[in-house]
């Protein structure tokens, strides 16, 4: 078995890491954000194909898999005919395989560009642990390369930059950030004579190697195996404690301090001694008072709003940068008066448009100016709402004056008003509303009839509908619509058990 890119960065991750993602990659822990850039990595790469002229790309496939073989012996026609850049252009020594994403052709000799998904933000954000494993990545292949006696003459990696606005026309240069990898390459490098007989050496073996749970299962990312490795521990535990640094929650488990009764007279915050506290004794805490000042700040007519969004890694519309979060659809509940009716009102853009004028114009209409707007989490429909008026100046007023007036539904909770055992210190309204009204079958997103049950759902399939034939279109419409308005529904729920418990 031959090691390879990914195989190289997940041995320095943790030894482990390589020999379960290699024997038992069933293991791994579902993650539809990996699979979600998975998808717009392959778009992106195929873009930056563009970056040079005349690439050839080498990619073959049999049946059912990539053709390493073919592939690295088309690798080695295009450099004797003297292809100026090469895609997936493949090389493999002394059971070491790579496939650099462009490889082009540089002076006597060859410069290696990697290509991510990921965004170049600023140079201040670009620190060694944070490029810590595309240096390892790149580095690899700079061995690879020379092992095989290619000249590397220079070590790049290609990057969405997230300052890139788009204009009427995809800036291909504009959109990619490359930088010089050079000198963090330099020392990685130095490492890899040693790594690679004993990352071969666990490809190998037939036996797990021995890791505990330590600081390297969380950096420089999360680890997909760690559910497995922390094996049959009690729930909760120490790795459920709000927002405490991952190195702490390590050190505690090192020291047998697990699950919450061992936790008892640990340094923690106000909020991780309440999650411990709540959790042993089974009692809720309720700050009446303070939940009734925050009920006052909320005044009628009062809404209750909602955005889904979708986002590309590779801008689609006019102004807009890589990744940013693209408002198609809103649910709006309101009452206009004490004692009042719960009306609703809702917005569906069309998939396939830009969605944003029509939305912003509707928001507008249906939200009067002055008057109190909630939502849960409020810095994301706020921020929403800011980039809409930054795109239509002409409804900057009114679009800055519901963002000013949104009162966040999520402080009651965040801010120690009202906590129940069963929140285990989160307070995303998905926990939140089982802990509130625990087997309402009401408030159960997974009692939702249609193909939307949450947030990622709903942003994948948004763009998809303007491709599906019509009967699928319109039922992938109707769920989009149905679990949005269950979304802010749930809200009015929430508005409605903390009047409740101060009555
Ligand atoms: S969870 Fe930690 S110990 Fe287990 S494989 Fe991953 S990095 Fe290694």
């Amino acid at each position: 078995m031959n090691l390879s890119k990914s195989r190289y960065t997940a041995y320095c991750q943790c030894p482990k890491n390589l020999w379960l993602g290699v024997n038992h990659p069933e293991l791994v822990e579902p993650d539809a954000a990996r699979e979600s850039r998975f998808a717009q990595g392959n778009e992106v790469g195929d873009l930056a194909k563009q970056l040079f002229h005349n690439t050839v790309d080498v990619t073959t496939h049999t049946v059912d898999r990539l053709d390493i073989q073919a592939m690295i012996e088309k690798t080695r026609q295009c450099i004797a005919d003297g292809v100026e850049c090469i895609a997936e252009a493949a090389f493999s020594h002394g059971g070491c395989y790579c496939a650099v994403d462009l490889l082009h052709r540089e002076g006597a000799g060859w410069a290696i560009y990697e290509v991510k998904s990921s965004t170049y933000k600023s140079d201040k954000d670009d620190t060694a642990d944070h490029l810590r494993v595309y240096t390892q990545d790149i580095a690899y292949q700079r061995y690879v390369l020379e092992q095989c006696g290619l000249k590397v003459a220079g070590t790049n990696l290609v990057r969405l930059d997230s300052r890139y606005i788009r204009g009427e026309e995809l800036d291909i240069h504009g959109l990619f950030h490359i930088k010089d990898m050079a000198t963090l390459v330099e020392e990685e490098y130095a490492k890899l004579a040693t790594n690679i007989p004993l990352a071969k050496r666990v490809l190998q073996s037939k036996v797990e190697p021995a890791a505990d749970i330590d600081a390297h299962c969380n950096a420089p990312y999360a680890c997909a195996f760690f559910k497995h490795c922390l094996g049959d521990v009690p729930q909760p535990n120490v790795f459920d404690l709000y927002r405490m640094n991952f190195d702490k929650k390590c050190a505690l488990y090192r020291e047998g301090k697990v699950d919450f009764e061992s936790l008892r007279g640990e340094s923690l915050t106000d909020m991780q001694q309440l999650q411990v506290e709540s959790y042993l004794s089974n009692r809720p805490l309720v700050d009446a008072d303070a939940i009734q000042q925050y009920l006052s700040q909320l005044s009628y007519p009062l809404y209750f709003l909602d955005f889904e969004t979708y986002q590309t890694a590779v801008p689609q519309l006019l102004g807009t940068t890589p990744y940013q979060q693209i408002p198609f659809q809103y649910s709006l509940h309101y009452i206009e008066h004490e004692g009042g009716e719960i009306k609703h009102k809702e917005f569906l853009g069309e998939s396939g448009t830009d969605p944003r004028r029509a939305l912003a114009e509707q928001i507008c209409k249906d939200i009067p100016m002055g008057v109190c707007t909630t939502a849960y989490n409020k810095g994301f429909e706020c921020g929403r709402l800011q980039e809409l008026a930054e795109a239509y100046p002409d409804l900057a007023n009114h679009l800055n004056d519901i963002a000013d007036h949104i009162v966040d539904l999520i402080d009651p909770f965040r801010q120690k008003m009202l906590y129940l055992p069963e929140m285990n210190g989160s307070f995303s309204i998905k926990r939140v509303l089982p802990s509130l009204f625990p087997g309402d079958p009401e408030l159960d997103y997974n009692n939702l009839t249609g193909c939307v049950h949450h947030g990622g759902e709903a942003m994948d399939i948004f763009p998809r509908i303007k491709d599906m034939p019509p009967a699928e279109a319109a039922h992938a419409r109707e769920s989009l619509l149905r679990y949005c308005e269950l979304d802010t529904w749930a809200m009015v729920k929430v508005w409605q058990k903390l009047k409740e418990v101060v009555k």
